[in-house]
């Protein structure tokens, strides 16, 4: 007889517990069974042991960053990645400053949005639903407009899956005296951000993404000299980034209720991480996973919005098939029987859906959801997955 542990270990990779479906979708996302155990017990937040964990947390996400030398520091924020977002874009953006959004999907609007709400000046360059936002427009951008002082990027954009040329636009920013501020919410983990390659001033990632922990907290990780001066600057006491950072190295402890089973989650999915050899294993896994699906895929006739160069390993975006008897919600359903579920579209022109990569999934996973599509399409009576004209018209569009 075999427990469930040990099971686990023989199978890293094996279906989540209790027959639930793998979660292709962006987070959150499919977690191995050791996260969720590190969860059945209760700690004491003002707790040494609660406090030793909150700051391995922190260490361990600064090295991951890269932070040899002790310049930077991490926060972490509770709540939806969203509210650490809300929290960077208050604390270090000045009252006085003002704000270039570098927008090409939802993650990128949503940024403006908070603009809006925190009533900060900014203005966005507004790619559409996939385009990348490129250097050479943010150097034009920032020529045009002295008053800029931060520009905002969004490295993976989760909506339609593209990712964004993050190095690319640091270089421009800086090269024109400005500060860059990264959304590397889906990205960071498994693409590399290393704050010795790629300069910025604050990101912001959060818990369920690519380390592969549970929902509950977001983190920033800054420039000490970036945190100092932020103090005063939010206009929110839960979503105030010096305070929560002064607080915490203070006291070692949240300033509010801590999410405890999911920063125990979170330190074992660390270990996980760590253990498959970091950003770089990570990303291997993700880029195995997206290279087998999306072969697969193709094979069936889907075709994917993007061009290879902007696939990233993290979610990738798919046509809908032109064929008449293809309805999204079925194909969904029929996913969803066989153990897989799959994401709507976010994309404004066009009719699509998209597949995650990211999670405790491994490429043999990654084959069974390929087949399951298979077999969806047939039991739909669908032949052929090739979508319509106009989808390829549009791509063609975003060639020119
Ligand atoms: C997931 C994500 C967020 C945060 O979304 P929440 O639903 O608030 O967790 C922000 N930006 C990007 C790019 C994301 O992928």
């Amino acid at each position: 007889m075999s427990s469930p542990a040990s099971k686990a270990e023989l199978e890293p990779f094996a279906p989540p517990a209790l027959g639930e479906p793998y979660l292709l979708t962006p987070g959150p996302l499919t977690t191995a069974l050791s996260v969720k155990e590190a969860m059945l017990r209760d700690w004491g937040s003002w707790d040494g042991d609660f406090r030793a964990m909150t700051a391995s947390l922190r260490s361990q996400l600064l090295a991951i960053a890269g932070d040899t030398d002790g310049a930077f520091d991490c926060v972490p924020i509770q709540g939806s990645g969203t509210f650490a977002v809300e929290a960077m874009l208050a604390s270090f953006l000045p009252r006085d400053g003002k704000a270039l959004v570098l927008a090409n999907g939802a993650y990128g609007q949503r940024a403006a949005q908070t603009l809006k709400y925190l009533g900060r000046d900014h203005v966005v360059i507004n790619k559409g639903d996939y385009m990348p936002p490129r250097g050479d427009e943010v150097a034009a951008a920032l020529d045009a407009d002295p008053a800029i002082t931060h520009v905002l990027v969004i490295h993976c954009e989760t909506s339609s899956g593209i990712l964004n040329p993050v190095e690319e636009i640091s270089r421009a920013v800086y090269a024109k005296g400005r500060k860059l501020l990264i959304d590397s919410m889906s990205a960071f983990g498994a693409l590399p951000l290393d704050v010795n390659e790629i300069r910025y001033e604050a990101m912001v990632s959060s818990a369920n993404k690519c380390i592969e922990g549970v929902p509950g907290f977001g983190f920033v990780i800054a420039r000490k000299n970036e945190l100092e001066a932020a103090e005063g600057r939010s206009h929110s006491i839960s979503l105030d980034v010096h305070a929560q950072w002064a607080y915490m190295n203070k006291t070692g402890q949240w300033r509010f209720t801590p999410p405890t089973h999911v920063v125990a989650a979170f330190l074992e999915a660390l270990r996980l991480h760590a253990q498959e050899g970091g950003v770089a294993g990570r990303g291997r896994r993700y880029t195995n996973n997206r290279d087998v699906m999306v072969a697969g895929m193709r094979e069936l006739g889907f075709e994917t919005l993007l061009k290879d160069r902007w696939l990233s390993p993290i979610i990738v975006t798919f046509f809908n098939p032109a064929h008449p008897n293809f309805d999204f919600s079925r194909f969904y359903e029929l996913m969803k029987e066989k153990g897989f579920i799959i994401y709507p579209g976010k994309l404004t022109v066009v009719e699509s859906f998209r597949v995650g990569c990211i999670g405790r999934m491994d490429a043999h996973v990654m084959r069974r959801v390929v087949q399951a599509a298979g077999e969806s399409l047939r039991e739909m009576d669908v032949d052929t997955a090739a979508p319509p004209e106009a989808a390829i018209a549009e791509r063609a569009r975003l060639a020119a």
